[in-house]
C-alpha cells in the first residue's frame, strides 16, 4: 500500500510526552486522546483539502472533518481569503459589526423556526444559554434530555451524554451538584411513551426538552418517524418549549440543517448551532422564537453574553462556508458517504464481522453490532474491541477515523475519488482485522 503509515509515531509521541507534563492527558479535548483505541494519538501540522499531514510527515485522508466543522474540507480557498481579509482589518473590535449581521441573516434566511439569533463561541455556550432562556421564559426549572444525547459540557446536560462521555464510559461528570443533576430528567430516546409518562406527572415543571435533531453523539441515530412531532406535541400540550440542538446537523444535512427535511410540523421554538457556521473558527449560535429571544439582555432580563462573540474573522470564515454549502455540495456529500457507508459495509459483510450502517443524512456510522440502533442502551452494547482493531489497520493505512465507535464519520465537498479509493481500498483488511 503506498499510503501506509508506520504505526509508531515517534514526533507525535515525544510531543505527548511534553503535553502530559502541562496539559491533563496531554489534551485539550477528551476524546483526542486515543483512549478507548489504544496507541498514540497523532499531533497534526497541517490540513488541506481531505487531507491531515502529522509531525511525523504522514498524511492521512480525515473522515473526522474537526468534528463537523470541515464540510467544505481543509484550508478551502474562499473561506482563507475570508480570513485574511478579516484579520487584516483587526481581530475584535468588541462592538457590533458588519459581519455579525450577515452571519445573522444567513442563518435567519436558512432556517425558518429562526426568527431572531445571537452568535456565541462554542455550541456549550449556544445550548447553555438556549436552556437558561427557555428557564427565563418559562418560570420552570426542569430540563428533559435524551441518554446518549450529547449538548457541550453543560453542568446541567452532562448527565447520561453521548461523545467523549460515552467513549471513556463515564456514567456522569463529577463536579456537576446533585441539586442540578436532578433538574434534568432523561429519558430514552425515540421513546414516545416515556415522554408521555413523565409530561403526565411533572409536565407543568419542565422548562424544555433539548433534543439533537438527529442523534449524532452515539453514533448516527435518526429521530423514528414521527418522534420529532410528538416532541412537537407533547411540549406545546404542557407548555414547555422545543430546543432542537443542531450543533452537528445544521448546516450539514441540509441548507437548512435537519430541520430542512422534518419542517413544519416539528418546528421548534429554539435551535442551537456551531460546527459548519464557523467554518473551523469558534462560532455557534442560538435562535428561534421572536417573542422567546426578546427576553434576551439587553432587550428583556435573560442575561447572556460573550466578549468574542461575533468575532469578526470566525464570522467571516462561517460567512465563506455557508455561502459555498449550496445544493451541489449536499449532492456531493450525500454520494461520498453513500459510497463509503456502502463499501464499509460490504469489507465487514465479507469478513463476517457484526456491524449495522446507520445514516443521519450525509453523516453515517458504523456500530459494531447487528440490528438496529434507535437508542442510547443498544448503541452501547457493541464491540469496542473490533472497533480499536478496525481503527488502528485503517489508522496505519492513512485513514483518519473518529478514535471512538461512538462518533460520526464526517465528509467533506474536498473528498474527491483519490481521496475515497484511499479509504475503500483500506477497509478490506481492516475489517479483518475487526475480525481479530
Ligand atoms: N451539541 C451537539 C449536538 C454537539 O455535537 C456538540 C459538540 N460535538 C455540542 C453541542 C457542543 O459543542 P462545542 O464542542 O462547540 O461546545
Amino acid at each position: 500500500n503506498p499510503h501506509a503509515v508506520p504505526s509508531d509515531a515517534p514526533a507525535s509521541a515525544a510531543l505527548l510526552d511534553r503535553a502530559r507534563a502541562v496539559t491533563p492527558g496531554g489534551v485539550n479535548s477528551p476524546v483526542r486522546a486515543f483512549r478507548s483505541v489504544g496507541g498514540t494519538p497523532r499531533f497534526m501540522t497541517s490540513a488541506r483539502g481531505p487531507h491531515l499531514t502529522d509531525v511525523d510527515g504522514n498524511e492521512y485522508v480525515d473522515l473526522v472533518g474537526s468534528w463537523g466543522p470541515m464540510i467544505l474540507g481543509h484550508a478551502h480557498p474562499a473561506v482563507l481569503d475570508a480570513v485574511h481579509t478579516a484579520a487584516a482589518r483587526g481581530t475584535s473590535f468588541g462592538t457590533p459589526s458588519e459581519n455579525e449581521v450577515l452571519l445573522a441573516e444567513e442563518i435567519v434566511a436558512r432556517v425558518d423556526p429562526v426568527e431572531r439569533v445571537r452568535l456565541v463561541s462554542s455550541g456549550t455556550e449556544a445550548t447553555m444559554s438556549a436552556i437558561r432562556l427557555a428557564r427565563g421564559f418559562t418560570g420552570r426549572s426542569l430540563v428533559v434530555k435524551f441518554a446518549g444525547h450529547y449538548h457541550g459540557h453543560v453542568d446541567s446536560l452532562l448527565v447520561a451524554a453521548g461523545s467523549g462521555v460515552a467513549t471513556l464510559a463515564l456514567p456522569d461528570s463529577a463536579g456537576v451538584p446533585a441539586d442540578m443533576a436532578s433538574e434534568t430528567l432523561v429519558l430514552p430516546y425515540n421513546d414516545v411513551a416515556a415522554l408521555e409518562a413523565v409530561f403526565a406527572e411533572r409536565g407543568d415543571q419542565v422548562a424544555c426538552v433539548i433534543t439533537e435533531a438527529a442523534a449524532g453523539n452515539m453514533g448516527a441515530v435518526p429521530p423514528a418517524p414521527g418522534f420529532t412531532e410528538a416532541l412537537r406535541r407533547v411540549t406545546a400540550e404542557h407548555g414547555a418549549l422545543l430546543v432542537s440542538d443542531e450543533v452537528m446537523t445544521g448546516f450539514r444535512c441540509s441548507r437548512a440543517g435537519w430541520w430542512g427535511f422534518e419542517g413544519v410540523d416539528a418546528a421548534p421554538d429554539l435551535m442551537t448551532f456551531g460546527k459548519v457556521m464557523g467554518g473551523g473558527f469558534p462560532a455557534a449560535a442560538f435562535g428561534g422564537r421572536a417573542d422567546v429571544m426578546a427576553l434576551l439582555a439587553p432587550d428583556g432580563p435573560v442575561y447572556q453574553a460573550g466578549t468574542l462573540s461575533g468575532n469578526p474573522v470566525a464570522t467571516a470564515a462561517g460567512l465563506a462556508t455557508l455561502q459555498h454549502c449550496d445544493d451541489a455540495l449536499y449532492g456531493r456529500l450525500d454520494e461520498v458517504s453513500r459510497t463509503l457507508a456502502t463499501a464499509a459495509d460490504d469489507a465487514l459483510t465479507a469478513a463476517r464481522v457484526p456491524h449495522r450502517v446507520q445514516h443521519v443524512s450525509s453523516m453515517f456510522s458504523v456500530f459494531f453490532r447487528d440490528g438496529e440502533v434507535t437508542d442510547y442502551d443498544a448503541a452501547r452494547d457493541q464491540d469496542t474491541a473490533a472497533f480499536g482493531r478496525f481503527f488502528h489497520a485503517m489508522l496505519d493505512a492513512g485513514v483518519y477515523l473518529p478514535p471512538s465507535a461512538f462518533e460520526c464519520w464526517f465528509v467533506s465537498g474536498a473528498h474527491d475519488d483519490a481521496a475515497l479509493d484511499r479509504v475503500v481500498s483500506a477497509l478490506p483488511a481492516a475489517a479483518r482485522a475487526a475480525a481479530g
